[in-house]
Order: C-alpha cells, then sequence, then structure tokens
C-alpha cells in the first residue's frame, strides 16, 4: 500500500490533507513536528509531504539531515505565501518539488504522484562486502543484516557513502538518537567504538581531530 508521511502542524490542514490522500487509496502517517516526522519515518514510506515552517524548526534543515544520511525517499515541501522559503535552498537539501499555500488539492495530488512514480528503488551502496540496503534501514555483511541500532545504521550509512574522511561536525549533526535528543560528543564516541565491535574495528578509521572514514 503507498504510504505517505505527512508533515504538517496546522491540524485543520494535516486532517484535510490526510482525508484526501486517504481517498486516494493512499496511507497517511501523520505528524506535527520535526521530532515526530524524525520518529515516523518507518520503512513503509514512500514519499513525505513536509510543511517548512514548523513548531521545532524548519523541514528544510530536516529533509538536509534524511539526505545527508542517505535517506533517498522523494520530499515535497510545504510553503507558505510569505513565509521564508529560498526555493534554491530547499531543492538544495534534497527536496524533489514543493507547492506555496494555498494551493489547489488536485494539483497537490499530481504532484504527489508524480514523486511516487519516479521514487524508484535506490542503488544499494557496496563496499568491502557490505551493503547498505536504504530501503530497510539494514547494514549487510555478506549477505546478513547487521544488528544495528537506527543510530548505528544512520553511521555507516554516511561513512559508506562518502570515499573521504566524514567530520565529527557533521556526523553529530546529521546524528539524533531514537527518542529525537541531539547527541554529543561523547556520546558520539560511545557509538562508535559500539559499531566497531559490530562491523569489525579495522572498517572505522579515527581520523585524529577530524572525523571518520570508511575503510
Ligand atoms: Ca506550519
Amino acid at each position: 500500500m503507498t504510504t505517505i508521511l505527512l508533515v504538517e502542524d496546522d491540524a485543520v490542514l494535516r486532517e484535510g490533507l490526510k482525508e484526501l490522500f486517504t481517498r486516494e487509496g493512499w496511507h497517511v502517517i501523520p505528524a506535527g513536528s520535526l521530532r515526530e516526522a524524525r520518529e515516523k519515518l518507518s520503512a513503509e514510506v514512500q514519499a513525505i509531504v513536509m510543511d517548512v515552517g514548523l513548531p521545532d524548526g524548519d523541514g528544510v534543515s530536516l529533509c538536509r539531515e534524511w539526505r545527508a544520511a542517505g535517506e533517498t525517499r522523494p520530499v515535497l515541501f510545504l510553503t507558505a505565501r510569505g513565509e521564508e522559503f529560498d526555493v534554491v535552498r530547499g531543492l538544495d537539501s534534497g527536496g524533489n518539488d514543493y507547492v506555496t499555500k494555498p494551493f489547489r488539492m488536485q494539483e497537490l495530488l499530481s504532484r504527489v504522484r508524480v514523486l511516487l512514480r519516479s521514487g524508484q528503488p535506490a542503488q544499494p551502496v557496496v563496499r568491502s562486502g557490505f551493503t547498505v540496503n536504504r530501503e530497510r534501514m539494514q547494514v549487510l555483511k555478506d549477505g546478513e543484516p547487521l544488528p544495528l541500532t537506527l543510530t548505528e545504521y544512520k553511521i555507516v550509512a554516511m561513512l559508506m557513502d562518502r570515499p573521504g574522511v566524514v567530520p565529527r561536525e557533521r556526523l553529530l549533526e546529521v546524528l539524533w538518537d531514537e527518542g529525537g535528543k541531539f547527541i554529543d560528543d561523547n556520546t558520539l564516541s560511545v557509538h562508535m567504538s559500539r559499531l566497531r565491535e559490530k562491523v569489525g574495528a579495522d572498517h572505522i578509521k579515527t581520523v585524529r581531530g577530524v572525523g571518520y572514514q570508511w575503510s
């Protein structure tokens, strides 16, 4: 079943859109904040429709955070006229499309349909016997899924995605623990040592004073 994560803090609009999408035969997972969106982005979601102005931050930043963590599912922004929304910044963050409020419901529907059609499954990243399966948010070693936490998954996905060093600050920027809490430098070190035990210490190189690198 087609599943949409709908992130909108205006309860009336959210209900209206939920009804619209439901009539279209789609399953809707509603969220009213960035925190809820982070929590509710499950494997079944195929596309994300997200307001830009949310009570705990802006949707564009969350989209950038998701993209940095390897998230590839399509994102459509809902922007309000007069709201600070820079189209370049929006699309540069990895967003696929946007509509400006007030919009016609039919127009939104057709844009979402386009995104759903274009949302081809991402090519898995494969490096030295490890595969990142983004749809299932899993890392496989020689075909076997590793028992990683969500945070550990995000770290591996980021490291494997880049040939060079990933700075600590970059990791901290996009890493939030499962409860939506920002993690600090010490917590990152703890995650790293647990992760090394799971994937093998030699695969994660520490570049002193800079960050980490997959090897
Ligand atoms: Ca809003």
